[in-house]
Order: C-alpha cells, then sequence, then structure tokens
C-alpha cells in the first residue's frame, strides 16, 4: 500500500502519490461519470487517495466531472482528500466576463473561487486549498487573509501555494501565521529547478512536502524526442531491468526519493499505469543510480 503523511504537521493526512485530475476531460475513453469513477476506484485500490484538482482544468469542466462521480457516490467523499486550486482566469465559455488570461489570488476572488468549487465538486468541504500561481498584482497580505477567512469559514481545512518562488512562499508565510502547507512545484528528471533554486530546502526547514506535479515530465519522458529526454529514457530502459521495474517507476522513485519527500502528482488516464505508479513507492533507487540520472537528464556531470 501507498505510505501516508501529513504535508505538514497541521495538514490532513494524504498518500504519498497523489491522482492529477487535470486531465480527464482529455480521456480518449471519454469522461463519462462511469470512466470518473473507474479512476477513482483504481486510485483507491493502490491506496491512492489524494486527488489533485483546480477550478481551471478542463477549463473549469474538470471538477464538475469529478463532482458527479462523488454525487453518485456520496460514501467516497470521506475516503479522499480534495486539493484543488484557484487564482488563474482564462477567457472561455465558461468564464463569459474573462477577456484576458490572468491571475487573481485577492481575499475577494479565492472566497469565489472556493464557492464555486465546493459547488462542481458537490462537496462542503476542501482538504487542501492551493494558490495556483503567484498573482503579481495582489498583496501577500490580501491573499493570506481570503485563505484564512475561507478556513475560518469551515470551506477549506488547509492552504498551500503552487509555483511559488522561495521568497513569495515565505512573504505568505509571514501574513497567515505560519508556512503554506505545501508548495506544488513541476518537478521531474526534466525540471529539476526546485533542487537547486532554495524551494526544496525551504520545504524541508519549514517541515513541508512538497508536491510534484508532472513527475514524467507530462509524458516527454516516455516519448519526447528532446535530448534530455532521449538520454535519460536509454538508461531508464537500462536500470529498469536491473531493478525489475519500468521506466516510469523508476523516474517516479528518482522524484520521490528528494529528501523533502514530494507527494508525486501522477496524471495518467490509464488504469493499468494508475496501478503501476503505485507500486513505485516499494523502490529504492541507490544513490549512484540517482546521480547518474540526474547526469543523463542534464547531459553533464555533476559540478
Ligand atoms: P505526468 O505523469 O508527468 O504525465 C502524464 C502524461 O504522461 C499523460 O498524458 C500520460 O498519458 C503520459 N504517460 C504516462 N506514461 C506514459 C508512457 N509510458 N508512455 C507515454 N505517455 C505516458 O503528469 P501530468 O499529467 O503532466 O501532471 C500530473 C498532475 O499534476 C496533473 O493532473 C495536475 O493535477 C498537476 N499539475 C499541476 C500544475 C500546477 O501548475 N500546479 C501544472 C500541471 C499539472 P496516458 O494518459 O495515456 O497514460
Amino acid at each position: 500500500m501507498i505510505p501516508r503523511f501529513k504535508l505538514s504537521p497541521d495538514a490532513p493526512e494524504v498518500s504519498a502519490l497523489a491522482y492529477g485530475v487535470w486531465r480527464i476531460a482529455d480521456d480518449p475513453a471519454g469522461s463519462s461519470t462511469a470512466r470518473v469513477r473507474a479512476k477513482i476506484d483504481a486510485c483507491l485500490a493502490q491506496g491512492i487517495t489524494t486527488f489533485d484538482h483546480a477550478d481551471i482544468y478542463g477549463l473549469y469542466t474538470c471538477e464538475g466531472l469529478f463532482g458527479r462521480a462523488l454525487a453518485d457516490a456520496p460514501s467516497l467523499r470521506d475516503q479522499i482528500e480534495i486539493v484543488t486550486k484557484c487564482g488563474i482566469n482564462v477567457p472561455c465559455d465558461h468564464r463569459p466576463g474573462v477577456r484576458v488570461h490572468h491571475y487573481d489570488a485577492s481575499a475577494a476572488a479565492i472566497e469565489r473561487c472556493v464557492d464555486r468549487s465546493l459547488r462542481e465538486l458537490r462537496t462542503d468541504r476542501i482538504d487542501v486549498l492551493l494558490v495556483h500561481r503567484p498573482d503579481w498584482l495582489t498583496s501577500a497580505e490580501d491573499t493570506a487573509r481570503g485563505l484564512l477567512g475561507v478556513i475560518e469559514s469551515g470551506k477549506v481545512r488547509s492552504v498551500g501555494v503552487s509555483n511559488y518562488n522561495p521568497h513569495q512562499f515565505a512573504l505568505l508565510a509571514r501574513y497567515l501565521g505560519h508556512a503554506p502547507v505545501t508548495n506544488q512545484i513541476e518537478l521531474s528528471l526534466l525540471r529539476m529547478d526546485a533542487i537547486t533554486d532554495g524551494t526544496l530546502d525551504q520545504c524541508q526547514g519549514a517541515d513541508v512536502h512538497p508536491m510534484a506535479w508532472s513527475p514524467l515530465g507530462g509524458g516527454r519522458l516516455l516519448t519526447g524526442d528532446e535530448p534530455g529526454a532521449v538520454r535519460t529514457r536509454a538508461l531508464l530502459a537500462r536500470l529498469a531491468a536491473e531493478y525489475g521495474a519500468t521506466a516510469e517507476q523508476l523516474a517516479l522513485a528518482w522524484v520521490a526519493a528528494l529528501p523533502s519527500k514530494p507527494q508525486v502528482v501522477i496524471g495518467t488516464n490509464q488504469l493499468d499505469r494508475i496501478r503501476d505508479a503505485a507500486a513505485s513507492v516499494r523502490i529504492k533507487l541507490q544513490r549512484e543510480h540517482w546521480y547518474e540520472l540526474w547526469a543523463a537528464a542534464q547531459g553533464k556531470p555533476i559540478p
């Protein structure tokens, strides 16, 4: 079974792997309630209980698709943790008043987004609310006021951020009075900035597990033709034979091996890949293999 931990000492317990809902509207097998339910069930069978949403996923449709499955089977709600995000506005049919792609993480916008997410998800609470991206035009004080407000109202259990740099994280922590419970960042063999720019060190220091999005580089690691992906794939294939694992499993284990212990957010639409990803938690990558993969991905030796 998948290990569990709290994202931070005062945050809800989650599974070490999370299922990301971003792509459920693009599933070649469709996005019927039965299909969404099949993916929820496939996750639960493996002990994956955390579902990572954002209001904007599927151009504001994915929360609703998931909410229909919850409405059909209300007992599911107590078996899962819902993470969702707010603060990105994109012009589309579901946002008729929005003319320009922009961010809004003001207190008023946060409250509006949470109310909408609760309606779409057909639930009375969000376990973890994240500010999706830093909004350059809103003060940290205003964002913090909104985040504290939705906790105070009982609509949200804990709050965190996504795609924040260490300065933005620290600034918001000052106004929240505590660290955000996570920073959800892009992290994979193809995107390693967080390892060296202080993001992951800050999480360790704050006793916070980061969440790692696109841990397979959105699939590019397995199919992309960029040189880093090609080099890394060749090494992953060789190591996979040695570990009796798949390349995907090793790539997920590479992210999970980091000392800040990221919660790894997978995004496959395929039921067998959900099952296979879950088995990655049993892999303990040898130190030399971890660094060998780093060097293959970077195309250079470590400094
Ligand atoms: P990912 O696991 O890196 O990529 C998933 C994609 O890779 C899917 O399209 C999947 O296709 C493909 N894939 C997996 N195994 C493959 C294989 N062996 N060969 C070819 N393709 C393969 O994760 P992601 O979907 O990019 O992101 C995961 C989650 O992170 C999202 O759902 C979302 O919750 C979160 N996210 C957050 C942010 C943010 O700003 N906070 C941004 C992006 C994503 P199949 O479906 O066919 O398996």
